[in-house]
């Protein structure tokens, strides 16, 4: 399919974090010949809210594309193991983790940086898109105004939030409100990377992390009332540990998907099509999406460079992501059990898996 309007493309992706960033460098090198556009509205000030950790299946990912990390990825420090606390039944546990501590934003903007020269990137938000005959219709807006695009099909990467997913499909059923603060670093003892389950304030866990000069505390909450809930959690973490966070340097926010069900996985219809979190792809047990993300991105792009009509693409790449819905769809058992406090305390009580003795009463 080739096309002469410069405003009009093959494929428009919205979204550049890691699922529209791996789907475009992948298919630019297997297509060439598509004219693909990439919209994302992210910015040093606006880098998605994230604890930047870089699990084992993510690390497995970027070995399977033969990349490495460039150092400049990396935060301070690397961690080990996660402690887990249960700040109403008083318990604290340990457990060996191998991820990476990374600087979300410098992760995002090197994958960015590995896209081909043939793909046009436009730095812009996407406000409307539009079904016009056989082309969709895409309005941006940016610092230079408003500028309007047409593409034979649109890939909505565009996150826990998707305009691509709210226009055209079911909303996620269940969405928590992600809220992280960070903190200078002063060093006072808080947990290296905890993670945190209180429920009083959330049905869902929260967490801190060390990042450079930084710690952050964030959690997932339900949407009414999250602000309340969060500082409530906040204020129990403190008494608990016995140690203040500090002066606030900075607040992000943003939906956080949480799939429950089959049908909350949702990978496009006609030409429209959905990946990483936008399509549900993220762990509803420990918000863990970068290697979903980046997985629905490689499937997508295999399933394009065959050539074939949308409808083709579709039914390839829903087939081909089935293990991935079910693996998900799994954790959200793991999470029932993980957040259900009766089953957490037999599970934190028995030691099975720690690496440290059963500490009561902290
Ligand atoms: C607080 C928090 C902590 C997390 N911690 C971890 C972690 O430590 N490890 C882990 O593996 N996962 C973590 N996750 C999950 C992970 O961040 C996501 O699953 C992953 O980023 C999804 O990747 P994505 O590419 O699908 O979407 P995103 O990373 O959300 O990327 C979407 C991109 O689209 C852009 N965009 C959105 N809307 C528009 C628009 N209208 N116009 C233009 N551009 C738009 C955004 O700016 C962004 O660049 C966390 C999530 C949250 C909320």
């Amino acid at each position: 399919m080739e096309t002469k309007n410069n405003n009009v493309y093959d494929i428009a992706v919205i979204g550049a974090g890691p699922a529209g960033s791996v789907f475009v460098f992948e298919l630019a090198k297997a297509r060439p010949e598509l004219k693909i556009l990439l919209i994302d509205g992210q910015s040093k000030e606006s880098a998605k809210p994230c604890g930047g950790l870089l699990a084992p299946d993510a690390q497995k990912l970027l070995a399977r594309f033969d990349l490495v990390l460039p150092k400049s990825v990396l935060e301070d420090p690397q961690i080990f193991a996660v402690e887990t606390i249960d700040i109403d039944q008083k318990f604290v546990r340990y457990y060996q983790r191998y991820y990476l501590n990374m600087d979300r934003y410098a992760f995002d903007s090197w994958l960015l940086s590995l896209i081909p020269k043939n793909v046009d990137v436009i730095g812009a938000r996407c406000k409307e898109i539009k079904k016009d005959g056989e082309l969709y219709r895409i309005s941006v807006k940016n610092a230079d105004g408003e500028i309007t695009f047409s593409s034979s099909a649109i890939v909505g990467a565009d996150g826990g939030g998707s305009i691509v997913r709210r226009t055209f499909f079911e909303p996620m059923k269940v969405q928590y409100v992600a809220i992280q603060e960070w903190y200078e670093n002063r060093g006072q003892r808080l947990p290296y990377y905890s993670c945190i389950f209180d429920a009083k304030t959330s049905d869902s866990c929260s967490w801190t992390i060390h990042k450079g000069n930084y710690v952050v505390f964030g959690g997932a909450f339900r949407r009414e009332g999250c602000r309340e809930a969060f500082a409530e959690q906040k204020s129990r973490l403190e008494a608990f540990l016995g140690n203040s966070f500090g002066e606030v340097k900075k607040t992000e926010a943003c939906l956080v998907s949480s799939p429950r069900r089959m049908r909350d996985f949702k990978t496009g219809e006609g030409s429209v099509f959905l990946l990483g979190e936008a399509a549900g792809f993220i762990s509803p047990s420990s918000f863990e999406g970068l290697s979903s993300a980046m997985y629905s991105g490689k499937l997508l792009a295999d399933a394009f460079a065959k050539g074939a009509p949308h409808e083709k693409v579709q039914k390839l790449y829903r087939k081909e992501t089935r293990s991935l819905r079910l693996k998900l769809r799994i954790k959200s058992v793991k999470r029932a059990i993980l957040c259900n406090p009766f089953t957490r305390k037999i599970i934190m009580k028995s030691g099975i898996q720690s690496i440290s003795p059963y500490t009561k009463n902290k």
